[in-house]
């Protein structure tokens, strides 16, 4: 299967990640990926950078060696009312912005309150990709979740750390959700959840699942990078334009 992008990559700015964004452009390109999103993790996460990493990222060339590098962030989910610790000036800034729960930020509650925050973060308008949200440690209602993405038009992701021991126990969580996605006319993207270049681009987990549930693939994001840029632009970025000769 072909795969053009990968939502979801760290550098050493995250504080736990160890590679530069050069070394990451270079491993992308090396796996064949068109455009990779830099969402290293919003300022409330221990060791993560402060606002002006994001406020600067427009130093950051649109496309290097040919790799489109779209200007992002993993912002924490911080609350059931679905807010998020970067702020809306910031966040229309931004390209693609994940909203995840991490443990440290929003400790893992029932699946009521979990749920609650996933839909409520999604309602609000600022996030564009859940993270995660096959993470054993957060239950959740799957279909509550998955159809609130495709109402409020937000990418589910499929996060190919998960299943490399980053949160043991997702494989189930995920198969479950991709079924779901595909019954609900939601959208899913693939994301690497790289914590170092080596694993850019590298998705043969998620597409296990993705063959094994047969997931529709006009509704994959990831296989051209021209579906990406308009599933972000009919979101209202404006600056899709910029990465057009990767189409
Ligand atoms: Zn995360
Ligand atoms: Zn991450």
């Amino acid at each position: 299967m072909q795969i053009e992008t990968d939502t979801h990559t760290h550098t050493i700015s995250s504080g736990h990640a160890y590679s530069s964004l050069a070394e990451n452009v270079a491993a992308a390109k090396a796996a064949g990926i068109k455009l990779m999103a830099m969402t290293d993790h919003a300022p409330s996460m221990p060791g993560a950078p402060h606002l002006w990493h994001f406020g600067n990222l427009k130093v950051v060339p649109r496309i290097i060696d040919g790799v489109g590098v779209l200007r992002g962030v993993e912002a924490n989910i911080c609350h059931i009312d679905g807010e998020i610790d970067v702020p809306e000036k910031l966040v229309k800034q931004l390209d693609l912005v994940i909203g995840s729960l991490h443990e440290p930020i929003f400790a893992p509650n029932d699946e009521k309150t979990n749920t609650q925050a996933l839909i409520n973060a999604m309602k609000n308008g600022l996030v564009d990709v859940i993270g995660h949200p096959g993470n054993p440690n957060y239950p959740i209602d799957i279909n509550a979740v998955v159809e609130a993405a495709a109402h409020y038009r937000v990418l589910i992701e499929l996060n190919n750390s998960s299943f490399l021991g980053s949160r043991r126990g997702s494989h189930k969580n995920c198969l479950a959700i991709a079924e779901a996605a595909r019954d609900s006319g939601t959208w899913i993207t693939l994301g690497s959840d790289s914590h170092i270049a080596y694993t850019v681009g590298q998705f043969a987990e998620c597409i296990d699942i993705i063959e094994q549930v047969q997931f529709p693939l006009e509704r994959l994001v990831s296989t051209h990078a021209g579906k990406l840029l308009d599933f972000l632009a009919e979101r209202g970025k404006t600056t899709m334009g910029e990465y057009h000769q990767l189409r």
